[in-house]
């Protein structure tokens, strides 16, 4: 088993998404002790970047950091990783960590959206959508700045909104040009944003439905902070969403809940 400087042993997960970066350090008890989310692509820079970041917030050097595990679209990145997994057993161990009662954990990222159907904490199964940007965090940036409201006023706008226009393009530049004609037609902004929110929701819901999706459910990754997301993909599931106080960076919580478990193989 390996061990840290001192006698201090930590291990980190660094998830390198497609527009953004985290990092966790964990110590041998299971607690988080520093985390960072960060905007960046998923480049070699991102990874030094984000994990030098972590340490610095807890004032560590890289030798009290036993074993890391880099996951995420961008895992081949992290050159000085242990180790690398899929994303999607990350998050399945980290949702797992959290909420143990999870049965259908929903990934939505910058780049992609995932849903995997999970038992006893392992994939049973899962479905991926990565070709198409609608149903991803790219295609809500792009609408939160054709619009110029912040993400932090969707879920409130979501709520009090007395409808939603109905955006029939999936394709994400086709979308912002029909945004940009209801803008222009006058549509109260809330109506505008809400028919955004479901757009997302029924993408990521026929996307679930792949999985025959059991409750509990589990939203993970950076879209999970969009309330007014969140509202409508409840909605359309029937059920409440379990969303971790710090959802963006459940992927490298995972990861880093994997490193704690291989420092103890032996080293080849
Ligand atoms: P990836 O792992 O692919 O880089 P993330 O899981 O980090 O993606 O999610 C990135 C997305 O999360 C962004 O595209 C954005 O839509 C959304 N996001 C990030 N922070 C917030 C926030 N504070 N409020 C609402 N949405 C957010």
């Amino acid at each position: 088993m390996r061990e840290g400087k001192n006698g201090n042993t930590y291990v980190a997960g660094i998830d390198i998404g497609s527009v953004a970066s985290k990092a966790v350090i964990m110590d041998e008890d299971k607690n988080v002790i520093s985390y960072v989310a960060m905007p960046g692509n998923p480049s070699e820079d991102s990874a030094r970047i984000v994990f030098d970041r972590a340490l610095e917030q807890k004032g560590l050097s890289p030798e009290y950091i036993v074993y890391i595990v880099g996951t995420g679209y961008g895992r081949v990145n992290v050159p000085f990783a242990d180790r690398v997994w899929t994303e999607i057993r990350c998050h399945t161990v980290g949702v797992h960590h959290l909420f143990p009662s999870v049965r259908t954990v929903i990934d939505i990222g910058g780049q992609d959206c995932k849903v995997i159907k999970v038992k006893d904490g392992k994939v049973e199964h899962f479905a991926m959508n990565d070709k198409c940007a609608a149903g991803t965090g790219r295609y809500l940036e792009v609408m939160e700045g054709v619009l110029g409201v912040e993400f932090s006023k969707w879920g409130e706008m979501v709520a009090k909104a007395k409808g939603a226009v109905s955006i029939s393009s999936t394709c994400t530049v086709f979308a912002e040009t029909e945004v940009i004609s209801k803008i222009t037609q006058r549509v109260p902004v809330d109506e505008i944003i809400a028919g955004i929110c479901e757009a997302i929701a029924y993408r990521v819901g026929q996307l679930a439905n792949r999985v025959q999706p059991e409750p509990d459910f589990c939203l993970t990754g950076g879209v999970a902070y969009n309330r007014g997301v969140v509202l409508k993909l409840s909605n359309f599931l029937g059920a409440d969403l379990l969303i971790a106080e710090a959802a963006q960076s459940t992927g490298a919580l995972g990861a880093a809940l994997i490193a704690l478990d291989s420092r103890t193989l032996p080293e080849n």
